[in-house]
């Protein structure tokens, strides 16, 4: 069986973003550029599948602009075997995304499809759902544990909710979307990270795919948070109450 693995190219987390000053977007020019953290996770839960020998291949693949390449090193390091980058200098909304992915799933023919629950740039949290839909394959979302039967026919998965853990079983093919607490992402070796240097990267186009972008959805304005008040250290509990009382108005 194989797995393909979507990993997008973000802002770092650690990094303080900064919003363009025209409002279109977030700045991005010498910015520190990582993995999507939640695609880290689902790459490392493919790595953990074929290393307990239900995979053969683990097949990382990103959409966006040349630098993706790096994040797919960065993927290859940690262990899969090939990359895919679908070149495109433009931005995309998720369901321009999700037919990509589709269009790469149905080249590529795998039993799994692992995406990050939310990619932290835009939180869209929508991409694997729409790919389940445009597949008609079962999705299986926020997975905080995912075990395979032997037979790869079905995959067992718990998700968190709300109001603790969902545990279903989806038949194969599925999708499936990371949440936080599936696993720990490996770090990649030196030996690895030079290992990865020879390992495959596919360049596939829009029109390789024969995916046409339309977007439904115009994004007005994007601006930052209003700035927070700072706040103040009481001295007692008197009189933290008093200020509850008389300034907050809360009790
Ligand atoms: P979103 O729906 O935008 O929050 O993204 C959810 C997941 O979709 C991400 O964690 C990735 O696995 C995948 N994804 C979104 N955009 C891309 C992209 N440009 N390239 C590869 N994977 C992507």
């Amino acid at each position: 069986m194989k797995i393909l693995v979507a990993v997008k190219r973000v802002v770092d987390y650690a990094v303080k973003i900064r919003v363009k000053p025209d409002k279109t977007g977030v700045d991005t020019q010498n910015v520190k550029m990582s993995m999507n953290p939640f695609c880290e996770i689902a790459l490392e839960e493919s790595l953990r599948i074929k290393e307990a020998g239900l995979a053969k291949e683990v097949v990382a693949v990103s959409i966006g602009p040349s630098q993706c390449v790096d994040t797919l090193r960065t993927g290859l390091a940690m262990g899969a075997d090939r990359g895919i980058h679908v070149q495109s200098d433009s931005s995309f909304l998720p369901l321009t995304i999700a037919k990509i992915l589709k269009s790469v799933a149905d080249v590529e023919n795998p039993g799994l499809v692992f995406l990050g629950k939310q990619a932290i740039d835009d939180d869209c949290n929508q991409t694997g759902q729409m790919v389940a839909a445009l597949l008609g394959w079962p999705q299986a979302t926020f997975a905080s544990k995912v075990v395979l039967d032997k037979d790869k026919k079905f995959a067992t998965v718990d998700r968190e909710v709300d109001g603790g853990l969902e545990t279903l079983c989806v038949d194969l093919p599925a999708v499936i979307t990371t949440d936080l607490r599936l696993n720990q992402p490996r770090y990649a070796t030196l030996p690895n990270i030079m290992k990865a240097k020879s390992k495959p990267i596919k360049k596939m186009t829009l029109e390789d795919l024969k995916v046409e972008v339309k977007s439904d959805i115009e994004i007005v304005e994007v601006t930052e948070p209003p700035k927070r008040k700072s706040g103040v250290i009481v001295s007692s509990v008197d009189e933290l109450i008093d200020k509850l009382k008389n300034e907050a108005h809360v009790i």
